[in-house]
């Protein structure tokens, strides 16, 4: 059965192990008419949807029209066209940005519309929160078996390496290497006290790919470690691949955003009890290692 992958260049998308991959020079999908002919030509029977305006707090904060306008355009025209033309599987992807800000811990699949999102990134939120919706409607008007995924803070090569609007990993990646190059300070945001639980871009494709022919279910489910590392761990890290011997300086005028997001994965475990998840140590590694390679050609 034919797959189409949106957002195939992206960090997730290059990840997956098949399908037709798709970037935003095959076509904008955030236009309707480009979204539907680009649908009808390939006429996928299975679609993972990875496209979307994706970035970290930075991103989030300073650009929070787009987040939500280009978002929410790409999810309800990806959706629509799936249905269009008889996609019968499809996999669209949430986040744990979507939880309420305040809410009792852990984070689970159903608190996922319980109140507003953190400020930070309440337009990214909600624009994802309707993707929720509208698959949901999708299932029970037309029957179809379209799933959401929620995994957590995602990394790996392809990454997005932008300092202001990455994620905090590959951001601090490329400002290690800057300030290693320019003999500078290594400047990190906040206190390091946050907690984020990593994910690596490989682990989430593999599970992803199997959430595609197997969860079925209309709730949401869970990619998380479960595992929850402070920035000041990963930071550490990084210093240590890197090689750096600079000044580490810790910029308390910048958000340190929500406190930490801890997530169950009671039903991932239900599904799949032994999967085992890449360290956080070796996915960095794999990730500093392809950052040097790729340097010149990788998004920053
Ligand atoms: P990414 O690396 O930023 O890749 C985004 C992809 O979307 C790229 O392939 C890009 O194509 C494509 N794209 C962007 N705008 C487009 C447009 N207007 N029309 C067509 N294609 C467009 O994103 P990612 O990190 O892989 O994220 C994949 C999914 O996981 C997203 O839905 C994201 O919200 C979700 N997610 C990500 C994280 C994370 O930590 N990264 C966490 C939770 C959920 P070009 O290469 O041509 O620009
Ligand atoms: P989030 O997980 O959605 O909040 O997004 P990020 O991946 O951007 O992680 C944000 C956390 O990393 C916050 O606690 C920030 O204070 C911290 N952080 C430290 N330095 C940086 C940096 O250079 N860039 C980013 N994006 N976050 C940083």
């Amino acid at each position: 059965m034919s797959t189409l992958v949106t957002g195939g260049t992206g960090l997730v998308g290059s990840s997956i192990s098949q399908g037709v991959k798709l970037s935003s020079g095959d076509g904008d999908l955030r236009d309707w008419n480009q979204t539907l002919e680009l649908f009808d030509y390939h006429k996928p029977k299975k679609v993972i949807h990875c496209a979307g305006k994706v970035g970290g707090l930075g991103g989030n904060m300073n650009y929070k029209g787009e987040f939500y306008y280009d978002n929410i355009m790409m999810n309800t025209n990806v959706i629509e066209a799936s249905r269009q033309v008889g996609v019968e599987r499809l996999v669209c992807f949430l986040s744990t940005c979507v939880f309420p800000d305040d809410v009792e811990f852990p984070l689970t699949e159903k608190k996922v519309h319980l109140g507003e999102p953190h400020f930070s990134n309440y337009p990214y939120a909600y624009a994802k929160r309707m993707a929720d919706v509208q698959i949901r409607a999708y299932r029970e008007q037309y029957g179809i078996e379209y799933v959401t995924v929620i995994p957590t803070n995602i990394y790996g090569p392809h990454d997005n390496f932008n300092i202001e609007t990455g994620h905090v990993l590959p951001s601090l990646i490329h400002k290690c290497y800057l300030a290693d190059k320019n003999n500078t300070d290594f400047v990190i945001w906040g206190t390091g006290k946050p907690l984020r639980e990593f994910i690596f871009s490989k682990d989430i494709a593999k599970l992803s790919e199997w959430a595609l022919d197997n969860y079925t279910e209309d709730e949401p489910i869970i990619f998380s470690t479960s595992d929850a590392v402070p920035i000041k761990d990963v930071v550490d890290l990084i210093v240590e691949y890197m090689n750096f011997k600079g000044n580490v300086v810790w910029d308390k005028d910048k958000p340190d955003g929500q406190y930490r997001k801890p997530s169950s994965i009671e039903k991932l475990k239900s599904y799949l009890p032994d999967y085992e998840f890449t360290s956080v140590e070796d996915g960095l590694k794999e990730t500093v290692e392809w950052f040097y390679e790729n340097y010149e050609v990788l998004r920053k």
